[in-house]
């Protein structure tokens, strides 16, 4: 990149906060989003994620805080003169448009020249491999088609960052799979921003430089993927994203105490006495047939266990009473243990994250 060009499409949230009536919807959001990243606001329904996205859009406008495209303030500028492009889950194609009418539409707006206007539909078009479908209208196209027409027209006048509001939720699961791959090359392609609402976490983890977990209208977390998963700040994360076994533990002099005040595998603890909760994926609990004694090692005995084809998911249940859940991949039957074998349950610490809110 050359000294005079300067990257745009960093988007900053300053403090936002939407109510409706008595409600909060939105309560004091702060969050910086770099130029050319791609970041999800990830949380259950009415967490305040779409709100969130329309006081970037500038289709809603706060009751206090401030939206920055890079050092622009841009709270109160109508949508159109934000130049961001928007994506929604209903397409909102016009229907007696064609592909190419569609997706010219932006530019028209512009008043942009005829051939410049037609170069830059043929390049887009062709980069959502939409090109031999130019002239169908809305209606002779599957619901896949049409999203990707959807992006193309929000893409074709150059906005430095995109929008996307739950782009693949009306789509079955096998084309979100596909699409969210395509979204995510077209990301690296074309280096825009990009700030994706969903409530799917598979999608999020997938597509995601980093993920915003939204609930109750605060951003909890915003991480990586990987941490998101591995390392949860509290218990709303832990549980909103993949399957986790919460095992409540006394926080002992730096040691970590587990029911019938057994000492647990957990990374160093240097803080106050307390109690907490250890939290572990079921993918790194270990379960050892057999009923020998180990330091490190909880028994018990296989109370269920679920074959869900690439995986087998055991129930564990410890003589002190508590249950937890593993997660085996179905590489080698011959090691698996059965329904009703004693086993002894174990985890390396450094899996292990201790919460404590
Ligand atoms: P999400 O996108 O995470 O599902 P929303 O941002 O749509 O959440 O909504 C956050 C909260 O604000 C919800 O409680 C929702 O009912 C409320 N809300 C959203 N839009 C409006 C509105 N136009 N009028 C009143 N309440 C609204």
């Amino acid at each position: 990149m050359s000294g005079s060009d300067v990257k745009t499409g960093g988007i900053t949230l300053r403090n936002l906060q939407k109510r409706y009536g008595n409600a909060m919807a939105v309560d004091d959001v702060s969050l910086s989003v770099s130029p050319g990243e791609f970041i999800s606001l990830l949380g259950p329904s009415g967490s305040g994620k779409t709100t969130t996205l329309m006081m970037i859009a500038g289709f809603e406008l706060p009751n206090s805080g401030h939206v920055l495209l890079d050092d622009k303030d841009i709270t109160r500028l109508p949508p159109h003169r934000r130049e961001l492009g928007v994506i929604f889950q209903n397409y909102a194609l016009f229907p007696h448009m064609t592909v190419a009418e569609n997706v010219a539409y932006p530019l028209r707006m512009r008043r942009m020249a005829k051939v410049e206007i037609e170069t830059r539909v043929r390049r887009i078009l062709d980069q959502v491999h939409l090109g031999a479908l130019d002239t169908r209208y809305p209606h002779q196209m599957s619901g896949g088609q049409q999203q990707r027409v959807a992006i193309a027209r929000a893409l074709v006048f150059d906005p430095p960052v995109l929008l996307l509001d739950e782009p693949l939720g009306a789509l079955d699961k096998k084309l979100r799979e596909h699409l969210r791959n395509e979204i995510k090359t077209l990301h690296k392609e074309v280096g825009k921003t990009m700030i994706y609402v969903t409530h799917d976490q598979d999608e999020a983890l997938a597509m995601s430089d980093r993920v915003a977990v939204m609930h109750e209208g605060r951003i909890r977390q915003v991480s990586a993927p990987k941490d998101i998963y591995r390392r949860p700040v509290d218990l709303f994360v832990a549980g909103f994203v993949g399957e986790v076994n919460l095992i409540p533990v006394k926080l002992k002099s730096g040691i970590v105490h587990g029911p019938a005040d057994k000492t647990l595998p957990a990374p160093p603890w240097s803080g106050a006495d307390r109690d907490a909760t250890l939290c572990l994926r079921p993918e790194n609990l270990h379960l050892n047939k057999g009923l020998a004694r180990s330091p490190d090692g909880i028994q018990g005995s296989i109370v269920g266990m679920t074959f869900v084809g690439d995986a087998t998911i055991f129930e564990f249940r410890s003589e002190s009473g508590s249950r937890l859940t593993s997660k085996v991949l179905n590489v080698s039957a011959e090691t698996m243990p059965d329904v009703g074998d004693p086993c002894v349950a174990s985890w390396a610490a450094s899996d292990a994250t201790i919460l404590t809110e």
